[in-house]
């Protein structure tokens, strides 16, 4: 019997996307090894069946994350059952809780059909998400190779094993690059074609801070409401705060470089606390925010944008393709949904297992998926803004009040399957912003900052319409009063 071996896929990175980019793969008949450059993470206690908090979770120095219905539809496209899972370790958000300075946070829900996003440790998604692709039968993890070189022309990719020091080569079918915002993958594309790319750091670092559970007479509890993702806009700065399932908060304060200067001394950091955060700082306690400052790392944000994603058999996903600021929470959720439409592409191409077949896909892939991660990148910087100031504006409530009332009003409220299309056709009715990027996975993101665009300039004409009428109004009111007089 003529028994041809199954295509040979490598993926470089084993994180949320490289594991996820393996079992599509995976499914689609390809045998593939990934190579991690750390030490396999995995805790003893996780079995990939199992959906108990593993009682030894890697902690990255990162805050935790927010799914959306966008990177939950995209793991649903490729694993149901690890959608379960990651959800079981999740916690649900309806909205945000604004914290002024004076007077009582103030609730804003996220989506008026109840949508919501989930909250859930970054290491535990890499967990969960390794743990499922390692029980696969044909993909195969190596824990300690750092990829180091790739050869576009023959299809080879060079690493190093960081145990024994030794170099060597492993030929390839197709390689995924999923290496993350520094990638290497990346690096070597740049060399090899005309790769457009650009790299800006944020202003803007944050330090995270962990709120404890509380203590009550039935054991640990929430501090602060556990609906809500939480956050305490002050203007040129914001604290964050997420909630986790063992009870705890993960807050994050963003600030620009020069304040973490001075607020290194703790006669400056109580102080500031006391004054721009007096709720939190009671929550936390001194000596703990101390030690969070002492302790946790300053890190940056970075943006990376890229034109054209591939060479040959060669193609870069995720974080390794593009990063944003967090502030839209939708760098995971984009990134997984890199692996949705790939693994779509590939499909379409009986699973793209002869090299025309995936040059085919990943130039369609590189010219199909710029648009969007552009509109994304964008949007999730215009959100810096929002998070640190708009949402506690008049002007936002008001507007965000209109916008939910014609989303009421509006009635093309159609959901599209997604293992029909990539992206539904254009939505018709008026769905909010965040609605479109979050909770509506069937519309692209290029296609949903269209549409806010449009809606946005349709309320400002709305609006500067009335403010004419009304100055119209007490003119004439003046008018009339004066003849009057
Ligand atoms: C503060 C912050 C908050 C965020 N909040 C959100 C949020 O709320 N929602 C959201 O959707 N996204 C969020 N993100 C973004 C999200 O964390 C990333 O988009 C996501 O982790 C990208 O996953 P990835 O697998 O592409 O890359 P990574 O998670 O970086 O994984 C890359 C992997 O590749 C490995 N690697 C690197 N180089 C090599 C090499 N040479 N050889 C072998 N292996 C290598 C690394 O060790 C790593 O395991 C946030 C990011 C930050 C910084």
């Amino acid at each position: 019997m003529n028994m041809t071996p199954a295509p040979k896929a490598v993926v470089v990175g084993a994180g949320p996307v490289g594991c996820l980019s393996a079992i599509a793969l995976a499914k689609l008949g390809w045998d593939v090894v990934v190579y991690e450059r750390r030490p396999d993470i995995r805790a003893d206690s996780l079995q990939a069946s199992s959906c108990e908090i593993p009682a030894r979770i890697p902690r990255p120095r990162s805050i935790n994350l927010t799914l959306s219905a966008r990177g939950i539809a995209a793991v649903q496209s490729i694993d149901s059952t690890l959608v379960e899972r990651l959800l079981y370790n999740a916690v649900p958000l309806q909205g945000r809780m604004v914290h002024h300075l004076k007077g009582n946070p103030t609730p804003q829900q996220y989506d008026r059909q109840g949508h919501c996003l989930y909250s859930i440790e970054r290491g535990l998604v890499n967990l969960i998400i390794l743990e499922t692709a390692a029980a696969v039968k044909n993909i195969s993890i190596k824990f300690s190779h750092k990829a180091v070189g790739v050869d576009f022309k023959n299809n080879v990719l060079r690493l190093c094993n960081s145990v024994t020091g030794q170099e060597f080569d492993e030929n390839f079918d197709l390689c995924i690059g999923a290496d993350g915002s520094n990638s290497i993958i990346r690096h070597f594309l740049m060399r090899a074609t005309q790769m457009e790319y650009s790299q800006h750091y944020l202003s803007h670092e944050y330090v995270e801070i962990r709120l404890q559970a509380g203590k009550n007479s039935s054991g640990d509890t929430f501090l602060l409401d556990s609906d809500h993702l939480h956050v305490w806009p002050r203007g040129n700065f914001t604290v964050v705060a997420m909630p986790n399932k063992d009870k705890t908060f993960t807050c994050a304060l963003f600030a620009p470089r020069e304040m973490f200067d001075n607020l290194q001394y703790p006669d400056a950091l109580i102080p500031f606390f006391q004054a721009h955060f007096p709720d939190l700082l009671s929550l936390l306690g001194e000596k703990r925010l101390l030690s969070a400052f002492q302790n946790n790392p300053r890190s940056q944000l970075i943006t990376v944008k890229a034109n054209l994603y591939h060479k040959g058999s060669v193609l870069v996903i995720g974080d390794g393709a593009h990063s944003f600021v967090p502030f839209f929470g939708q760098g995971l959720n984009c990134a997984l949904e890199d692996v949705r439409i790939l693994s779509a592409l590939l499909c379409e191409e009986k699973g793209g297992c002869d090299p025309s077949a995936i040059h085919r896909v990943f130039k369609h892939y590189s010219e199909s998926r710029h648009e969007d991660l552009i509109a994304i990148g964008d949007l999730a910087m215009d959100s810096h803004l929002k998070m640190r100031r708009s949402v506690a504006t008049w002007s936002y409530t008001i507007r965000a009040y209109i916008d939910n009332l014609l989303y009421a009003l509006s009635e093309s409220l159609f959901v599209v399957k997604l293992s029909q299309t990539i992206f539904g056709p254009e939505s018709t009715g008026w769905i909010p912003l965040y609605s479109m990027v979050s909770f509506r996975p069937d519309i692209s993101y290029s296609a949903a900052k269209k549409k806010a665009e449009h809606q946005k300039r349709l309320v400002d004409s709305v609006g500067i319409s009335l403010a004419i009428l009304g100055l119209g109004y007490i003119l004439h009111a003046f008018i009339n009063l004066n003849k009057l007089l």
